[in-house]
């Protein structure tokens, strides 16, 4: 199907695409590693070379100081249309260890692999590659129409590797000036390598810590095994009642909220044909250890869990010591979907877990966090347009998926400005984002860029 205002604009990415790529290149050099205070200098600078290359292309653009790292806004001047927000992030992870990298992590170059061209180097994917998808299609309209594809807004973050310290406080004192029809996230893959992914809704997490306290000394259990209570019995058993025996998690009131799929959701994630054995199977294990009666796929994505991310108690270095330990603590998380509350769950376990402590030990709490899940509303017409236009792109249609993990930002569009998201990245499973030799396919690239293309002729017909 022809079409005379995309396909010229389409050709001109196909035909421009070494300008492209040597313009990320030049992003890549940029060392914005925004952990390491000795890098602050080189995060201003990403924001400044941004900044520049946003204004050279037509947008309003400017660099905002906070607290960190700066933030770069741009606006599109008189836009019309759907107004999206588009986010993604321009600092990246640390580079170490450096002697695992086959190259200068901040000298990046086109690499032939057997899988195809791939750019390799820091950021590729994560996240300066997956933002220049953006920028690049911005750049095409503007080059073939001579103006921006509708009422485009583009916010780059400079902290997301560093836990985002400026985001919230930023989000609430520009409040108006951030808030549009849908935000546009950028920093997630796709669903296989041939499959687009509009990811809608992500799970929220709870972090707990227990600390079970007896006796005011380690004891000798020759001694004094028997008569007096070991904080490790009490942890032990706490963990064993979190769940029944059909995987249910028992923390009372822990379900309200927790939504059932639609059945037409339910039909999509049929198709997707997730191979939970080999899903397994990578990391050595068979079977789904999830709710009884739950589909795999839900057990991930959908459905909400509690883990014991670590247990300490007594002596756990080499030999053996008969001891009967002062304290046993656990550290326990809970991925939340839904509208569940995580400050109701965090109350209702407390409460569940200070009951089940005997005379003799007393119990401590502290707090790892809360976030709720985020919950989209796909009734936006956006988001039927954007499924469209990247279905037209990719050899299968897109997919509107889960995530298991929590992507804050996506949360914070939600709840601080009432923003549907969707969160529509190119990245692949093998990109080694965080990790030395971290790359982002060539095709990720180019058929990133010529999906916000698409995307952006469909928002703004
Ligand atoms: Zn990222």
């Amino acid at each position: 199907m022809s079409d005379p205002i995309l396909d010229p604009v389409l050709d001109y990415i196909d035909a421009t695409l070494d300008t492209s790529t040597d313009r990320l290149m030049d992003l890549l050099r940029i060392k914005s590693i925004s952990t390491d205070p000795a890098y602050a200098d080189e995060c201003d600078k990403a924001a400044d070379w941004l900044v520049a290359d946003l204004a050279s292309i037509g947008f309003e653009a400017s660099k905002r100081d906070t607290p960190g790292h700066p933030m770069v806004m741009a606006h599109a001047p008189d836009g019309t249309g759907t107004h999206v927000m588009f986010y993604g992030h321009y600092d990246v992870q640390p580079v170490d260890p450096l002697e695992l990298w086959d190259r200068d992590p901040f000298d990046p170059k086109v690499e032939d692999t057997p899988k195809g061209k791939v750019l390799r180097g820091r950021g590729t994917s994560d996240d300066k590659g997956q933002l220049m998808t953006f920028v690049e299609a911005c750049r095409a309209w503007k080059a073939v129409h001579g103006t921006l594809p509708g009422n485009v807004s583009i916010f780059f973050e400079g902290e997301e590797e560093s836990g985002s310290p400026s985001l919230v406080p930023f989000m609430k004192d520009n409040a108006l000036e951030l808030t549009a029809d849908v935000a546009l996230i950028c920093d997630t893959g796709l669903y296989g390598d041939s499959t687009p992914a509009i990811i809608t809704q992500l799970r929220g997490l709870l972090g707990e810590e227990v600390t079970i306290t007896g006796a005011d000394k380690d004891l000798h259990s020759g001694m004094y095994g028997g008569i007096a209570m070991n904080p490790a019995r009490v942890l032990a058993k706490i963990i064993a009642s979190l769940h029944d025996d059909t995987g249910a998690i028992t923390v009372p009131g822990f379900y309200d909220g927790v939504p059932e799929l639609s059945n037409e959701l339910a039909a999509s994630w049929d198709d997707l044909k997730f191979d939970h054995e080999h899903f397994l199977g990578e990391v050595g294990l068979s079977k789904p250890a999830g709710e009884q009666g739950r589909r795999p796929l839900d057990m991930i994505w959908s459905r909400p869990t509690c883990e014991v991310n670590g247990m300490i108690s007594g002596y756990t270095g080499d030999g053996f010591k008969t001891v009967l330990p002062s304290k046993a603590s656990a550290k326990i998380s809970f991925r939340l979907v839904g509208t569940q509350d995580p400050l109701v769950i965090r109350a209702a376990f407390r409460e569940m877990v200070s009951a089940m402590v005997p005379s003799d030990c007393t119990v401590e709490f502290s707090d790892h966090g809360a976030s709720q899940a985020g919950q989209m509303t796909t009734t936006h017409p956006a988001f039927a347009q954007a499924k469209k236009a990247l279905s037209n792109e990719w050899p299968n249609a897109a997919a509107y998926v889960g995530c298991g993990g929590s992507i804050p930002i996506a949360g914070h569009f939600k709840h601080i400005l009432d923003m549907d998201a969707m969160l529509i990245g190119f990245g692949k499973d093998d990109d080694q984002i965080h990790s030395p030799n971290e790359k982002y396919d060539l095709s990720s690239f180019h058929k990133g860029i010529r999906s916000w293309a698409r995307i952006l002729h469909e928002l703004a017909e």
